[in-house]
């Protein structure tokens, strides 16, 4: 028999969103940005693969910098194994981690050339073989170059699910799979972008801005970031206090 006490005791699974309010919140996403887009700059599939390697633990602006005199010189596989390792080295040297990118960019031109006859491949399983593709730009490309409905958790993803409760998970595979469940079939397209965009630029890891969120009706997160403009930097003010009446 099941007594308070054991009830009591055991943990509740965190709350995910039904498909019905889930609905909600990505239709008002959808009104903010009707159509969304990747910011990372690229020509062709294999150029959004290359972008997308080299963006991982940089920003989309510094991708695209480097990669804007590179695309116009290497926008293929041949093209790239032809510039060489020293010749990737100089366009992405001011991206993280470029040493290592660099050789992945190689190395991944020279599998589609060896392996998939010079195409970018349109599964999952074949992306991820790619050197320097993990799972995450593997969705990020079937999404974007392919119009397959998969989302992709980045950071930005990762903290908005958790924090609305629209897919709360301790991982970013929990999370992936919990926004699977969630997010309704008409907007699994879109759903990566406006995740994305809306972490980018209103639900930033720190100081939200709530205030001015079109999902904040929707969203369960307890510390919302109050409004700046009501507020003053001494915090609300306090009451005045009565004048004490003096005896006459
Ligand atoms: S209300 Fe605040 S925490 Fe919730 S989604 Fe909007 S910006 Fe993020």
């Amino acid at each position: 028999m099941t007594t308070a006490k054991t009830k009591s005791r055991r943990k509740r699974a965190p709350r995910t969103f039904g498909k019905e309010k889930a609905a909600e919140l990505y239709a008002e996403l959808a009104k903010v940005r009707p159509n969304p887009k990747t910011e990372l700059d690229f020509v062709n599939p294999y150029t959004l693969v290359v972008a997308v390697a080299l963006s991982a633990q940089a920003t989309d602006v510094g991708v695209n910098k480097a990669t804007k005199e590179l695309f116009k010189i290497a926008d293929s596989p041949e093209k790239m194994l032809a510039l060489g390792l020293e010749g990737v080295e100089q366009h992405v040297k001011t991206i993280g981690l470029w040493r290592n990118k660099a050789k992945n960019v190689i190395a991944l031109s020279q599998m589609i050339l060896d392996e998939f006859d010079g195409e970018v491949p349109q599964t999952r399983e074949e992306l991820v073989r790619l050197p320097g593709v993990g799972r995450k730009t593997a969705n990020v490309v079937l999404n974007e170059a392919f119009g397959q409905p998969t989302i992709a958790v980045d950071t930005h993803i990762f903290r908005v699910s958790n924090r609305t409760g629209l897919a709360p998970g301790k991982d970013p595979d929990q999370v992936e799979a919990s926004l699977e469940r969630t997010t309704p079939d008409e907007f699994k397209l879109g759903a990566h972008h406006w995740l994305i965009l809306h972490g980018r630029y209103t639900c930033t890891a720190r100081k939200p801005k709530c205030w001015d969120c079109s999902i904040r009706h929707l969203c369960r997160f307890k510390d919302k970031t109050p409004d700046p403009a009501k507020t003053s930097s001494l915090g609300p003010k306090a009451p005045k206090r009565k004048a004490r009446a003096t005896k006459a």
